[in-house]
């Protein structure tokens, strides 16, 4: 946490060599409550009065719609398919073909209704439309229209390319409601290029063993998979039984993954020169064990911070995330400009603080629930 705490400290200092009228010299602890008090600047703006930001989601009043909600709510619009955005229980759902169809897989038989890309539809006077956000495969944006305003709810997102995901789409709007996962400086992530050669040349080194991967299983996962086909690796990848569906769910939206075989009961001997990949809670259980002298690796946003790696025994840090990094948040804003920005989860503060300085009005709004370690 201290390389976090002084990258804080180092950027809320550089914000002081700036003389904009807001630039007075924050501590970052309290970074977040400036940021909240000029919410009374932008609360005479129209967006203000037909969404509403609550702690278990933004609720859009209008169409009595929750975005995401972490509650059962009658009605729900749903960015993408990870447990922190798609919960079970609602009443009508409305999400991409991909992301109901990952939902039904986790929940069972959940019902919704689906709208492709670029589509949309209108209730209680709010036209409502879904964008790609190159997060995970289904993975939107959703872009809500109402009293003359473009609302622009991001979801997570990223900016890089993913081979099993429709590539993110800026849309122009007024209102940007934003994630900052990896909203601090230190978090650039590398091209993936670069993590999978690691990967690549660990195996090559370990021929007698075998390089087992903690990745997330919607989404980190394919994505690992489809970029070590991209580099060139035919043989069988090797995977968590837990995976099977959500990978068969992959290749069914022609996701092309190779072939994968269940690493759960194989011997040792067969596994010898092997690529895992594994759920990281898998990683340190007993299924783990079994494995020919493993490499302990992991795919993750987080594997930036060095002590987390280390926390989680974690031998080969991969730096692979599906959410935008710091450059890729901030060049978005400046790409889309938008009147307002909206912060739901993440470093809300530093992203706020960065507004800011480049004066874009800002608004931290701290929704609960939203950050699954894992996930990054
Ligand atoms: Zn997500
Ligand atoms: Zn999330």
């Amino acid at each position: 946490m201290h390389e976090i705490r002084d990258e804080v400290a180092a950027f809320a200092c550089r914000g002081r060599e700036h003389s904009l009228p807001h630039a007075v010299y924050i501590a970052p602890a309290t970074a977040h409550i400036l940021i909240q008090k000029r919410t009374a600047d932008i609360s005479r703006t129209a967006a203000q009065h037909w969404i509403e930001p609550h702690a278990h989601g933004i609720y859009v009043k209008p169409a009595d719609t929750w975005i995401d909600p972490s509650r059962p709510a009658e009605r729900a619009l749903v960015t993408h398919g990870h447990a922190d955005h798609a919960r079970s229980g609602h009443g009508a759902v409305w999400a991409t073909p991909e992301t109901l169809a990952i939902m039904a897989l986790r929940y069972g038989t959940e019902m919704g209704t689906p709208v492709p890309y670029g589509e949309g539809f209108e209730h209680g006077g709010v036209k409502i439309s879904f964008h790609p956000a190159g997060h995970v495969l289904g993975s939107a944006q959703i872009l809500l229209e109402h009293a003359g305003e473009r609302v622009v709810v991001t979801g997570d997102y990223k900016r890089r390319f993913d081979p099993t995901c429709t590539p993110f789409e800026p849309v122009a709007c007024d209102v940007l409601i934003t994630e900052a996962t990896f909203g601090l400086p230190v978090f650039t992530h590398p091209p993936i290029e670069d993590e999978i050669a690691k990967l690549l040349a660990a195996r090559a080194a370990n021929v007698d063993g075998c390089i087992v991967v903690g990745a997330y299983a919607l989404g980190k996962a394919q994505r690992v998979i489809a970029e070590l086909r991209r580099a060139g690796y035919e043989a069988p990848i090797y995977i968590h039984g837990a995976m099977q569906k959500m990978c068969e769910l992959y290749a069914a939206h022609n996701v092309p993954l190779g072939e994968l075989i269940i690493a759960t009961g194989l011997a040792k001997a067969e596994l010898k020169g092997a690529i895992v990949i594994a759920p990281p809670s898998a990683m340190n259980d007993r299924w783990a064990q079994r494995l020919p002298e493993p490499v302990t690796a992991m795919a993750s946003g987080w594997m930036r911070v060095r002590q987390r790696a280390r926390q989680r025994n974690v031998e080969l840090p991969l730096v692979i995330s599906d959410h935008a990094d710091w450059n890729e948040l901030t060049d978005t804003l400046l790409e889309l400009r938008p009147s307002e920005t909206w912060i739901t989860h993440g470093r809300t503060d530093a992203l706020g603080r960065w507004c800011e300085l480049h004066q874009l009005k800002a608004r931290a709004l701290d929704l609960v629930g939203r950050e699954d370690e894992d996930e990054g």
